[in-house]
């Protein structure tokens, strides 16, 4: 790329959370493959980050690439009102059986905050058909679910600046995040606030929305799984919908399939998006039970009022399709538990760092949590400059790698995070 490409990117393209007065830096990458993304000036660096969750494969995969070309030969899109077609009915089989039981209706939609839009809309829908309207959500302080309205509503309401948007976010309920980490010791009482809310507000509510233990973009914590069952028996004692967001979790990155089966959990609406297509396109899922689904339907609106325009996309399906067949061997088991073993091994020994607040490794997610928060633009140069493409954020350095990383390669990751904590330049004060 040029350097009046830049410029222009500059000044008039938005990146994701960024100032059109003040941009920080954004990095020509001209391809991808693998584990590595080249930059225009051909430096390769090591992507630490599966571009948010969703390369799982690494980039440029063969299988992906023909499945979708082969795809392109027969229609890259077709509407999918009164039309139905192979991909779509193959990836749903597939969905349907992957997932965790009882979730045998799926709809398909553009990303993975429609995907969280569908959910609501769904649990709203089910007990407007009940007779029973219900408008109120109960959510997890620093959740993450996206940042269209009805999604950044059930956000971290500091994280996501709820104020900014006063009066065009619906209320809702917030409980403080699940204090018991993954791998302590459960203590009885540990679920007492969420007990308590559900036991005085469960009859105005119409379904609790979490991400099953990981909270990802609000916060990477990862919680205790009998926070799960607990939030599910609460659920089911009080007939309230459980909504799971695996929209970051899902397709093996906790060592699990889903996040759900490391409490053996199924919820009753469940949203899938990010690594379902390997990351080569963008494609999200919502799933239910049949009983939400025939509820609302037979309620007054007759159906369910939603339909994408690029719904079930068949040319994303066909990735997804292809990512979904290479994960079907299982052989992401060993290479996630390869990679915890390795982030483990050489980011748990930086919890000593004084820079470091705390570190955590579960699956193939490895964070550092820091004492002040990083000079995002200062240590992304350095980053890029050692070869690496890692992307901090506020407190929180942190690596979710594609699958297929080499031990060698995910080494070179963790020594350029360990070798970044000791620059007084690349953390502000
Ligand atoms: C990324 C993410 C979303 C939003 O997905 P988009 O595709 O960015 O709209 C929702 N929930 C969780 C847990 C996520 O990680």
């Amino acid at each position: 790329m040029q350097a009046n490409d830049l410029a222009f990117d500059r000044r008039h393209i938005w990146h994701p959370y960024t100032s059109m007065t003040r941009p920080l830096p954004a990095y020509p990458v001209v391809s991808a493959d693998g584990c590595e993304l080249t930059l225009s000036d051909g430096r390769r660096l090591v992507d630490g980050m599966s571009s948010w969750w969703a390369a799982i494969h690494g980039y440029n995969h063969p299988v992906i690439n023909q499945a979708m070309k082969d795809q392109i030969g027969r229609m890259s899109h077709v509407m999918f009102g009164g039309i139905t077609h192979p991909p779509a009915v193959a990836l749903c089989r597939r969905l349907v059986a992957l997932t965790p039981a009882g979730l045998d209706c799926v709809f398909l939609a553009d990303s993975g905050s429609v995907a969280v839009e569908v959910a609501i809309k769904m649990a709203l829908q089910y007990w407007q058909a009940r007779g029973e309207p219900r408008r109120e959500l109960l959510a997890l302080r620093q959740g993450y679910h996206g940042d269209t309205f009805g999604a950044m509503s059930v956000c971290d309401p500091d994280n996501s600046m709820h104020s900014l948007y006063q009066g065009y976010l619906p209320p809702h309920r917030f409980i403080e995040a699940p204090r018991r980490r993954f791998d302590d010791t459960w203590r009885e009482g540990d679920d007492a606030p969420l007990a308590a809310l559900l036991a005085a507000h469960h009859r105005t509510l119409a379904a609790v929305i979490l991400e099953p233990i990981v909270q990802g973009a609000g916060g990477m914590r990862f919680y205790h799984p009998e926070y799960l069952r607990r939030a599910r028996a609460l659920c089911d004692r009080y007939g309230i919908l459980l909504i799971a967001d695996e929209i970051a979790t899902g397709f093996g990155r906790t060592g699990e399939w889903f996040a759900c089966n490391l409490a053996g959990i199924s919820p009753d609406i469940l949203c899938v998006g990010k690594a379902l297509t390997g990351g080569a396109l963008t494609l999200s899922a919502t799933l239910t039970r049949r009983h939400v689904a025939d509820t609302l339907s037979d309620g007054d609106a007759g159906c369910f009022m939603h339909g994408p325009t690029f719904m079930a996309n068949p040319l994303a399906c066909a990735a997804a399709n292809a990512s979904l067949s290479l994960l079907e061997d299982e052989s992401w088991r060993p290479r996630v538990a390869a990679i915890a073993a390795g982030l483990s091994a050489g980011l748990l020994p930086l919890a000593d760092h004084p820079r470091v607040r705390d570190v955590r490794v579960l699956g193939a997610i490895g964070v550092v949590e820091t004492t002040q928060p990083v000079n995002m633009a200062a240590l992304q140069r350095w980053f890029v400059d050692r070869g690496v493409w890692i992307r901090p954020f506020g407190k929180l350095i942190y690596l979710m790698p594609p699958y297929i990383i080499s031990p060698p390669a995910l080494a070179w990751l963790i020594d350029a995070i360990t070798d970044a904590l000791d620059s007084p330049t690349h953390f502000l004060s």
